[in-house]
């Protein structure tokens, strides 16, 4: 398994590297620029706009292109190309007030743009934590050939673990940073060959069921938030776009992080419990109920947040998982609401109440979402023995997000078993 990662480090040696930087990301705008008017150009004569292999095959003996490493300029080249193409993508999507890319130029002045520097354009020095980033032919013959900077990282990252596939120096808030794309490939053998199985819902957004344990994650949280942001939208009028705007990325950022959190809790429980495969129930069930109805979150308007919410909690928890080796399944929630955990008894009539199945055939009484998940987990691995003890079915363990910590505890609880 490939993982590719983006390290941000600050420059530790601004002073001696400043001005040689500034020079690279302000040849990168006049690259930019020339590359702009060549398409604008082309665009104009064929109505066609050339692609990041005409562009390179065009420039590459302006004199701007040598301003920089060959492979700095035709990033340059490619990132035009790109914006282009982003462009009519929008446009084809009925954006119309998508407008191409434009020059890079304030007044008379250039902005300084990115400037990246891939394989040949880049020597790293681990021991002495620089890295030195090669000039174009041109801006070599007053200096140096290269730029030396020394760098500094978040202390928990060791560059030594990946390789780096390319350097970056980006301008932002008046300095220069260093961004490291690394890359590195990591097999982990899983935890063990247990099987866990998830049912994700709306009150408890996830059901966890280990065949003999089990664990609630309420959607407090998310609720609470859905709530919040839906006041305050509504207090905004048209006149305030910007301030919806902001409370929607910042409902987004939250949402984002209560998922991550989430992922990360259940993969964290799994690798506990020698889990080398989680089974999620099919996302299908959670966007309709039984009558095809989709449902929401009530009188409060859940709005959009479910199928959003729920297809990215697979692919954080994919991801997550992976990372640890587990192994993740996607399964039919099919009949897993009205078939009992226990004794396999499928029956549209079974008594579901206050969050209570219970099974008329064998008495068993579990809470419904853990018998979901449960059902979910034997999907994939064969049922344990029916006379096994299956108290664990009505008493999960409850962990509560908990906003002031940012992260899901255990709560005491107390079940009520009378149906
Ligand atoms: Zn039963």
């Amino acid at each position: 398994m490939r993982t590719v990662r983006t390290f941000e480090a600050s420059i530790a040696n601004p002073q001696q590297v400043g001005d040689d930087l500034d020079q690279l990301g302000w040849a990168a705008s006049k690259l930019w620029n020339v590359s702009r008017y060549y398409a604008q150009e082309q665009w104009d004569d064929t109505g066609e706009i050339p692609d990041d292999g005409e562009l390179k095959a065009e420039l590459k003996g302006h004199e701007r292109y040598t301003d920089l490493h060959s492979q700095s300029s035709q990033r340059v080249l490619e990132e035009l190309a790109e914006a282009f193409t982003g462009w009519f993508a929008k446009r084809r999507d009925g954006d119309s007030r998508a407008r191409p890319p434009g020059y890079r130029k304030r007044g008379d002045s250039h902005p300084r743009s990115t400037v990246t520097f891939k394989a040949a354009g880049f020597k790293h020095d681990a021991q002495f934590t620089r890295v030195r980033l090669s000039k174009g032919r041109n801006l070599k013959e007053h200096r140096s050939d290269f730029v030396l900077c020394e760098y500094e990282l978040r202390p928990d990252v060791d560059l030594t673990e990946w390789d780096i596939q390319q350097v970056r120096a980006v301008y932002t808030y008046e300095e220069w940073r260093l961004q490291f794309i690394c890359r590195k490939s990591i097999d982990p053998d899983p935890p063990g060959d247990g099987v866990a199985g998830v049912d994700l819902g709306i009150s408890n957004i996830a059901a966890l069921s280990f065949g003999s344990e089990s664990i609630l994650f309420p959607g407090n949280a998310l609720k609470e938030d859905e709530y919040y942001f839906g006041k305050q939208k509504a207090k905004c009028d048209d006149s305030r776009s910007n301030e919806r705007l902001r409370l929607d990325r910042k409902r987004t950022e939250r949402r984002t992080h209560f998922l991550h959190t989430l992922s990360k809790q259940i993969v964290s429980e799994c690798v506990e419990r020698g889990v080398g495969t989680i089974v999620v129930g099919d996302l299908e069930g959670i966007r309709d109920n039984e009558n095809g109805e989709s449902r929401n979150w009530g009188s409060h308007g859940n709005l959009d947040l479910h199928g959003w919410a729920f297809d990215r909690f697979t692919s954080i928890l994919d991801y997550k998982a992976e990372t640890e080796g587990i192994d993740v399944l996607i399964e039919s929630e099919r009949d897993t609401s009205k078939t009992c955990s226990a004794c396999g008894t499928k029956d549209g009539n079974q008594r579901v109440e206050r969050g209570l199945y219970v099974c008329e055939e064998c008495d068993t009484v579990a809470n419904a979402d853990v018998n979901g998940a449960e059902n979910i987990r034997q999907k994939v691995t064969p049922s344990p023995s029916q006379d096994r003890s299956n108290g664990w079915l009505a008493q999960p363990s409850v962990h509560l997000f908990d906003r002031s910590e940012g992260r899901f505890a255990p709560r005491e609880q107390v079940v009520d078993c009378k149906p």
